[in-house]
């Protein structure tokens, strides 16, 4: 028989506003543990928690960006557990009434269709403090507990593992494009669970889902994804019965495990949070709020395919850092040569940036100067290999262009006569390319060109050097 994956995803995303969900400490990663607490994230008897408003307007812009509807109504809701990362022994989140709901991401499944991938919802919670376990027993770092989180649902729309990849892709760029988290997974900031079961192809019926936890990638998440299908449709061949549990993923050894069964809604006993009041948010707030979201990654990528005939994969690379896209915009714009402002931004520019730990924000020089540098290029002033010496140097001093050019007097020559001058002269003190050459090394003629050129220190036009070299060697 043929099976069907059903896949959906919970993601759990810190919000990044300074203070937390509840209180005024502060949120930063790190610090000194348990230094970011007072008596209302450590849950001290008598402290009452408010919410912060900021909370609520990153998962209105967070639902706006991912096309959910706002709900006008919402309200906060106790859930209970007894553990020791939670210190009220119960967390403020939202159960029956989510600030965002029905939205969407969309995808593009392996045969390069458009597909929307639903959200359910979207709602606020608290993180837990954070359990250390040591060789002499268990330690608790409260800075995370009452951390601001969203949690994003989507609905189990998802059929292919690269589909997840694809999906959780996409939200974080747009989630991080909008300034709502960092969005970085290795500091928790983007925490993923999975929900996984098979059915027959073409039953409508859900099958058992199977919770994944424990993955520290999108990658991993894949890999597990697909063990985990393997899995099932093993047991279902076999008669095994799938139980409802939930499964960490084992990097090492490349399977998933059962970590304990799954928790029913029922067990968390539900109910109003009395310390908070309903939340009513206005039309005007809204509004005003999506005024603040600029233009999203994806739509930037449609758009930079249509207006600078970027190929798509170009387009992708560039939204990952919103401000190389802007980079790349205003210089694609004022030189009209999309593909050189591409080609040095993620080129030259970004290897130097590496090198030197340099950002996008600290560069020494703007767009400007690097559209006067390409304009040198395009018009055979200078050759692409000093262009890089010269970015080089403006990365350094922040000198523009054509200062650059003058002092180190790096103008091409572009001269016929004085150019064949030097060939004949590097042609008479090296004769043996010209001889490996009619005795069909054809390749000599490429050594003899790379000599003209470290004759002429790179300043020679490479048009008319190689044009003048074919001459030359095939003359009789
Ligand atoms: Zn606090």
């Amino acid at each position: 028989m043929e099976y069907e994956l059903v896949i959906g995803l919970e993601v759990h995303v810190e919000l990044s506003t300074k203070t937390k969900m509840y209180c005024g400490c502060s949120t930063e990663f790190g610090g000194e543990p348990n230094s970011h607490v007072c008596p209302i994230c450590l849950a001290l008897p008598g402290a009452l928690p408010r919410i912060n408003k900021k909370v609520i307007e990153y998962t209105i812009k967070s639902g706006i960006a991912l096309n959910c509807s706002i709900n006008k109504k919402s309200r906060m809701d106790r859930k209970n557990y007894f553990y020791p990362d939670c210190p009220k022994n119960y967390q403020i989140t939202q159960h029956r009434f989510p600030l965002c709901s029905d939205g969407y991401i969309e995808v593009e499944n392996s045969e390069g269709e458009k597909k929307k991938i639903g959200i359910e919802r979207i709602h606020m919670e608290e993180d837990a403090a954070k359990l250390i376990h040591t060789k002499a027993g268990t330690l608790i770092n409260y800075n995370r507990a009452g951390v601001p989180l969203i949690e994003v649902v989507s609905k189990p729309d998802i059929r292919t593992p690269e589909e997840s990849t694809c999906y959780l892709q996409k939200l974080k760029n747009i989630l991080r494009s909008i300034g709502v988290s960092n969005c970085k997974m290795e500091q928790g900031s983007l925490r993923c669970d999975g929900n996984i079961s098979i059915r027959p192809k073409g039953s409508r019926k859900f099958g058992v889902k199977v919770e994944i936890k424990n993955v520290n990638s999108f990658k991993a998440l894949e890999k597990a994804f697909e063990y985990e299908y393997l899995r099932q449709v093993r047991a279902v061949e076999s008669g095994e019965k799938i139980v409802q549990e939930t499964r960490r993923w084992n990097e090492s050894k490349n399977r998933t495990e059962v970590m304990r069964a799954k928790e029913q809604a029922r067990d968390y006993r539900y109910f109003p949070e009395g310390d908070l009041t309903a939340i009513n948010i206005s039309n005007e707030w809204i509004d005003k709020i999506r005024k603040t979201i600029p233009e999203l990654p994806y739509d930037k990528v449609e758009r930079f395919i249509k207006e600078y005939n970027v190929s798509k994969h170009d387009a992708e690379v560039l939204i990952l850092n919103m401000r190389a896209a802007d980079f790349f915009e205003k210089t694609a714009k004022l030189s009209r040569n999309p593909k050189a402002a591409f080609n040095w931004i993620m080129g030259d520019i970004s290897r130097l940036m590496n090198e030197k730990s340099v950002s996008l924000s600290k560069l020494k020089f703007k767009p400007e100067d690097l559209v006067s540098l390409i304009r040198f290029i395009d018009s055979g002033m200078i050759s692409n290999n000093i262009g890089t010496e010269i970015i080089e140097e403006m990365f350094v001093s922040g000198a523009k262009p054509e200062e650059i050019i003058e002092k180190r007097n790096f103008l091409q020559n572009s001269s016929e006569d004085e150019i064949l001058k030097i060939i004949k002269k590097v042609m008479k003190d090296n004769p043996k390319p010209l001889e490996d050459y009619k005795n069909g090394k054809k390749r000599a003629i490429k050594f003899m060109i790379g000599l003209v050129m470290k004759e002429t220190k790179g300043k020679a036009n490479p048009k008319i050097v190689n044009d003048l070299v074919n001459r030359e060697f095939n003359k009789n």
